[in-house]
């Protein structure tokens, strides 16, 4: 079986060198200082996606964290 290659976008992505722990917080308040970073990210958009269409459940990925991403997927499904 092929390897999958990691997404190109990551190679642009500002968290990259940043302490991944800030991006795995405890509590949606603690993703503050995420966020912040994930809202200057040029790949906000390809990270969310990305996070959506693999059903990534932990952490924050393109500025949302588990539970705003669950809802997303929800009112995708919905307006489907
Ligand atoms: S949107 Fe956030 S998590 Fe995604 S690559 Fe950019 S900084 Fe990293």
């Amino acid at each position: 079986m092929d390897k999958q290659k990691p997404p190109t976008w990551r190679q642009r992505a500002a968290c990259r060198g940043v302490d991944p722990d800030i991006f795995y917080p405890v509590t949606d308040e603690d993703a503050e200082e995420a966020r912040a970073i994930c809202y200057g990210c040029s790949v906000r958009e390809a990270c969310l996606e990305w996070a959506l269409g693999n059903r990534e459940h932990d952490g924050v990925w393109g500025g949302a964290s588990e539970r705003e991403r669950r809802r997303m997927i929800r009112q995708r499904r919905r307006s489907a």
